[in-house]
Order: C-alpha cells, then structure tokens, then sequence
C-alpha cells in the first residue's frame, strides 16, 4: 500500500472565483476533482458527470439514505453533496483530492477527515463580487442578491470555525492560482 493522497477543501462565497481557481489548479498539479451531485440545473456549458452529476431530488434523497455522501448541504435552496466512494478510492491510490463545497460541507468533511486542508478563498472586497457575480452572467438578480446576502455569513462561519487554516485572496487571479497550488503541493 502506497501513501494515502491528500484531500483539499476549496469553499468560500459564490462568485469569490473557487471554479476558475480550480480548474487551473487541477491543470497545473494533476490533482483529481471530486464531482458533486446536485439538485440544481445546470448552467450553459456544463456537462453532467464534469461539473456535477446533475440528479433530481429523490434520487439525491436516496443517495443520502444510502449513507453514500461523504457530506451534504442544502445551499439556495438546492442540494449539494461529495459522493464518498470516488473521493475515498482516490486517496487511496495516492492521488490528491479537490472538493469545491460550501462552508457546511467542509465543517461536515472536518469532522470525517480532521487531517484534510482548508482553504477559503475570498473575494477583495463586496463590491468586487457583485460584479464577478453580474459579470458571469449565469443568475437571476434574485439569485445574485441571494449570493450577496449569503456571503459574509459564509466568510464568517469560516473564519469563526477556526477549520480554514488557508485563506486566499482572489484579486489577481494568476497569484490566486499560485498561492493554492503552493498550498496543494505542501507536504
Ligand atoms: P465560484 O466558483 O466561486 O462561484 P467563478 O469561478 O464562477 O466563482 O467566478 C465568478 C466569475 O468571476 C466568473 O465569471 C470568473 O470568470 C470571474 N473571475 C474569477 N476570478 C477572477 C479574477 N481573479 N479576476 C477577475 N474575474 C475573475
Ligand atoms: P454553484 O451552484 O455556484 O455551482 O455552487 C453553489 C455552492 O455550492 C458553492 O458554494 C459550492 O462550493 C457549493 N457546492 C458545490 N458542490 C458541493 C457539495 O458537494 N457539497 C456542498 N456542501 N457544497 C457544494
């Protein structure tokens, strides 16, 4: 048996730019991404089984009752959840792990997996935000202000948790990649 592989926990408030982070981050360590399953609709350009698995709601109901969900939220009104077989068996080959999950699911994922690194990556300021927001052009303004208002409530229980030992800013986008790469390839 080889060494067990490291699990990385990406969250931080929707719109901070965690996808895009990610993506790169993947590209450059080779790491695997856990894909989710969800509830909600996907965007343009999303595929099922790369983004997420896009599920309904009973068969996400029977995803929890089978206790296959290494963690799970209900986030804008939606639920979101890391199926554990594929994150566990990655590990176990010693492979590195990205999960991009909410707040809740990685307190959730802390108490699984206390080992694992927290990394919250947070926008440089409200402001800027909104506009990532606006800017994607995937939300409703109802959507948008939801995110907005749901924000500092995310960055905050973060924080207080005392779980996010690593916080990114991400204002420019190049020294946001580096900084979680460094962190993703720490020992
Ligand atoms: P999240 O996954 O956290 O919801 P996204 O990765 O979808 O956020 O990013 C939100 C929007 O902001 C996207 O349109 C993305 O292209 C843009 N974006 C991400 N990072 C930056 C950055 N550093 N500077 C400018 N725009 C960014
Ligand atoms: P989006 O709809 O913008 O893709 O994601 C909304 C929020 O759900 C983001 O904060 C994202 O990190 C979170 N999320 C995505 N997948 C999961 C998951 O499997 N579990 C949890 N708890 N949150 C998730």
């Amino acid at each position: 048996m080889g060494k067990s592989g490291k699990l990385v926990v990406i969250s931080g408030p929707s719109g901070a730019g965690k996808s895009t982070i990610v993506a790169e981050v993947l590209r450059r360590t080779g790491a695997a991404f856990s894909v989710s399953a969800t509830t909600r609709r996907p965007r343009p350009g999303e595929q099922d089984g790369r983004e997420y698995r896009f599920v309904d709601r009973a068969a996400f109901e029977r995803m929890i009752a089978a206790g296959e969900l290494l963690e799970w939220a209900e986030v804008f009104g939606q639920y979101y959840g890391t199926p554990a077989g594929p994150v566990r068996e990655a590990l176990a080959a010693g492979r590195t792990v990205v999960l991009d999950i909410d707040v809740q699911g990685g307190l959730q994922v802390h108490r699984a997996m206390p080992g694992a690194t927290f990394v919250l990556i947070v926008p440089p300021s409200a402001e800027t935000l909104s506009g990532r927001l606006r800017g994607r052009g995937t939300e409703s303004p109802e959507s948008i202000a939801r995110r907005l208002a749901q924000a500092r409530k995310e960055i905050e229980t973060a924080q207080e948790s005392g779980v996010y030992n690593e916080t990114v800013i991400n204002d420019d986008l190049e020294t946001a990649v580096r900084n979680v790469v460094r962190i993703v390839h720490r020992e």
